[in-house]
């Protein structure tokens, strides 16, 4: 048995001199550069007492050592373990403690506040900054020539956390076949080659960043331009050198922001790819405009990889995100009773395929949970599949507002607020209410200057929504409270408004 996630990326190699990375303002990492640089990862894990099945967690910033580290990792067949570069030391703590990982590797700064938790956890801390000692050196001193540990299909390649949007995060155990299964599945829906060069500004402790952009380069050969983060200024400068982009909303609203976006700076373009939260038909609509490219626009999860995905030839369809890619299959059920819903009716969104993970780490229960007997995984997702089979998601299952007995899908009242002119966004949720369960609120962000008040808005929604779907209460705020994936926290907003309707 070979390793089954490495040995598909060593058959994908168009040639070793052929770029992998553009990195450090221009220097230029190789495919043989790759694999060199993993197999020293690799050998410095195992000299580190790493073991296949142990888990290698990470804390650091985003880099090509970090790259290397994850496919390091994986060539030594442990279980790589990113976590959020904005976790505090007491969160770094509860996930060592879960994960018990063999190794924790964390930016030499946090080194000295990380250490007591490494122990705790038992875990060997290391540092990937410079400095003597650190696994950058231990790696540099190994040997580029590693055999690669034996690892099948169905062994476990990754834990990823989940971002934390409506709960405390859970570990999503990911195997070989679920990375490389999807990564095949992406290169092929959009047509990934060997000339293709992507401008990876996402970051890479999150299921888009790391195998969504990272895997989808890897399996097709293509390179990549590696940015530390997300800037506008560093995006327009290599945009010229790009032919596809992948990214959050934020991106592009951000993007929109400046006057250098037009026609000719993306005219070469072949691809712009959104998705990790909805991006809104206002910024498809714009980017259109000043672009002339259809954002394509996807859906997934830390547990299921990307399972659904606009086409790369038809229509990209505004709001929606497009159909479920081959060998995926998605549903949408009645979340009480489980049956199959018929076409436009709203529901619970179902996934099941070789995308979807292998469970909760140590977490049965809730894996048991999650699952139908027929193998479906119940995405917390509510949605529908319109006619034509486009999926459409209309939030989250835990965000489903329940008043006076009647079901309000915050969606519907957002889309009406955020055409209001002069309105950019806003979030609607569900707070206590002592005679009606549940109070709808809106909580909206509007444009400087703009001649729109909370008693407006309200005014306007009277004439559109029924009665029960009317906010009860409207908050003007300068943004909404957004976590490092770019998803708006309605869980923060809920605990802000709590008490507003409190007799
Ligand atoms: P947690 O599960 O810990 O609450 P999370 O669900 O935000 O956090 P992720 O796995 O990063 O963690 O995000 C997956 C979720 O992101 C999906 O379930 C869905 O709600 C949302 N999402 C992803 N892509 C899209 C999209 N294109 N449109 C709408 N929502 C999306
Ligand atoms: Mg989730």
């Amino acid at each position: 048995m070979g390793n089954h996630l490495f040995d598909l990326v060593r058959a994908r190699i168009p040639a070793p001199e052929a770029r992998f990375a553009l990195i450090d303002d221009g220097r230029v990492f190789s495919y043989a550069d790759m694999v060199a640089a993993s197999g020293r990862y690799a050998g410095a894990l195992v000299a580190l007492g790493v073991k296949p099945g142990d888990r290698v967690a990470v804390q650091v910033e985003k880099s090509i050592e970090a790259l290397m580290l994850y496919l390091g990792s994986v060539r030594a067949g442990a279980i790589f373990l990113p976590l959020n570069t904005a976790y505090t030391p007491a969160e770094i703590e509860y996930f060592l403690g879960d994960a018990e990982p063999a190794v924790f590797v964390c930016d030499a700064a946090k080194a000295q506040a990380l250490k007591l938790y490494a122990d705790k956890a038992g875990a060997k801390l290391e540092t990937l900054g410079v400095g003597t000692g650190s696994l950058l050196d231990k790696a540099a001193a190994a040997s580029a020539d590693f055999a690669d540990a034996a690892r099948g299909a169905d062994d476990l390649a990754a834990i990823l956390y989940t971002s934390g949007t409506t709960g405390r995060s859970k570990g999503a155990m990911l195997s070989h076949d679920n990375l490389s299964s999807n990564a095949l599945a992406l290169v092929d829906y959009w047509r990934f080659g060997k000339d293709d060069v992507l401008l990876h500004a996402l970051p890479i402790f999150h299921t888009h960043g790391l195998f969504v952009a990272t895997n989808t380069v890897l399996f097709s050969g293509a390179s990549m331009i590696l940015l530390p983060k997300f800037d506008p200024e560093q995006i327009l400068k290599y945009l010229p050198q790009a032919t596809c982009m992948m990214g959050v909303p934020t991106f592009y609203v951000r993007l929109l922001q400046d006057k250098r976006l037009g026609k000719d700076t993306t005219a070469h373009m072949r691809l712009f790819v959104s998705g990790s939260a909805p991006l809104l038909a206002e910024t498809h609509r714009e980017w259109r405009e000043r672009t002339g490219h259809a954002i394509l626009e996807r859906y997934g999860m830390t547990e299921t990889n990307m399972s659904t995905s606009n086409p790369y030839a038809g229509d990209r369809v505004a709001g929606t995100v497009g159909f479920p890619l081959p060998g995926v299959s998605a549903r949408v059920v009645d979340p009480e009773t489980g049956k199959e819903l018929a076409r436009d009716e709203i529901g619970m969104i179902e996934v099941k395929g070789p995308n979807v993970f292998k469970g909760y780490w140590r977490n049965p229960e809730k894996t048991k949970a999650e699952f139908r007997e027929d193998g479906f995984f119940i995405t917390g997702d509510l949605g529908k599949i319109d006619p034509a089979g486009y999926v459409h998601i209309v939030g989250r299952g835990k965000d489903l507002i329940i008043t006076g007995g009647y079901n309000v899908y915050p969606k519907e009242v957002e889309t009406e607020i955020d055409e209001m002119p002069g309105v950019i966004e806003s979030a609607v949720i569900g707070c206590p209410h002592p005679d009606f369960g549940e109070g709808v609120t809106a909580v909206v962000v509007v444009k400087s200057g703009a001649d729109i008040t909370a008693a407006s808005i309200s005014k306007a929604l009277d004439q559109r929504l029924a009665k029960f779907k009317l906010p009860k209460q409207v908050f003007i705020v300068p943004e909404l409270p957004r976590n490092t994936m770019g998803k708006v926290q309605k869980n923060l907003l809920r605990d802000t408004y709590k008490d507003i309707y409190a007799k």
